[in-house]
């Protein structure tokens, strides 16, 4: 049985706890979520634990995964109310994924009566999710802005799912010369190539049926670009494919991995590296995915 990981609810219990494990000599990860947790947290949490330093033979790390939903990364017609909540069930899977403490605040704890501070990463958030969802990056940097403040972590581990949301924390970490390493971790996915989502629980059996296309059709993407198609007509193909399939496309673009510009040209077959994101609603609910492509290496 692992050792069940504490739960702290308030900021000077985590301060506390963090500065304990600090003192002792301890590194500290943190992995922020947003709860119902399922194997894609869990990779990031066992990540964290792996990447301790060894001291005289032991892991020489403490995992720190936060449980917020939060409010300010929800748009006003987007599903906070809804969003799965169920912290016995994410501490039990946490614990025996490694996870040291649970730091589960309170909304108010987080943003008191009165509070007005935004951190807000610009250019990264102009595109993509940035242009769907106003506002949704904002939320996103302030709040983990505001979890390293309040745990002060060594590094902390984030998923390629949200493979934008990654290059947006990264950059509000340089600019902000924030003292914490940011680890990525691959997209952790079903069998069939749905990757795994919180969202994914709102999926009516016949969606979950169709969702797996999404994946499916950006691999085949990936094949026909390394095979020299051109990329105008991989994506109009795409596109269609996708619609058939019974997806309302938010948007499939072909983008830098780093800076998110556009890389979707007339070109006849693909220059560089790139990687292609996706969003796609299957009725209400809305699956994001993207995937590296590189073109065929020369012969
Ligand atoms: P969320 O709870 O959805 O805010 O996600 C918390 C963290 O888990 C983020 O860094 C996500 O990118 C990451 N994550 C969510 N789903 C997956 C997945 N399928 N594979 C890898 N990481 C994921």
């Amino acid at each position: 049985m692992a050792e069940k990981a504490l739960i702290e609810k308030q900021i000077h219990g985590l301060r506390e706890q963090v500065a304990a494990w600090k003192q002792a000599g301890l590194r500290i990860g943190l992995v922020p979520t947003m709860g119902a947790i399922h194997a894609g947290h869990l990779a990031l949490v066992e990540r964290a634990r792996a990447h301790g330093c060894k001291v005289g033979g032991k892991v020489g790390n403490k995992v720190v995964a936060s449980v917020f939903v939060n409010p300010k990364q929800f748009g006003p017609n987007e599903d906070f109310a809804a969003y799965p909540r169920q912290l016995d069930t994410d501490a039990r899977l946490l614990s025996e994924a490694g996870c040291d403490l649970i730091y589960a605040p309170q909304t108010n704890s987080i943003y008191p009566p009165g509070f007005a501070t935004t951190v807000a990463v610009s250019g990264l958030t102009d595109v993509l999710c940035g242009a769907s969802r106003p506002g949704h990056f904002a939320g996103v940097t302030t709040i983990v802005a505001k979890l390293f403040n309040q745990c002060q972590p060594d590094f902390a581990v984030f998923g390629e799912k949200d493979y934008q949301q990654l290059l947006v924390i990264r950059q509000m970490v340089r600019d902000l010369d924030m003292p914490v390493e940011i680890l990525a971790h691959p997209i952790i996915r079903e069998p069939d190539g749905l990757a795994l989502s919180s969202r994914n629980t709102y999926l009516s059996d016949e969606q979950r049926q169709t969702a797996p296309r999404l994946y499916a059709t950006l691999e085949e993407m990936a094949a026909a670009l390394r095979a020299g198609q051109a990329p105008q007509a991989v994506f109009a193909q795409a596109r269609k494919a996708l619609q058939q399939a019974g997806f309302r496309i938010d948007y499939l673009e072909l983008r830098d991995p780093e800076t998110l510009q556009d890389r979707l040209t007339d070109a006849p077959r693909l220059q560089q590296p790139a990687r292609i994101f996706a969003a796609a609603f299957l009725g209400a609910t809305r699956l994001i995915d993207n995937l590296a492509v590189s073109p065929a290496s020369p012969s």
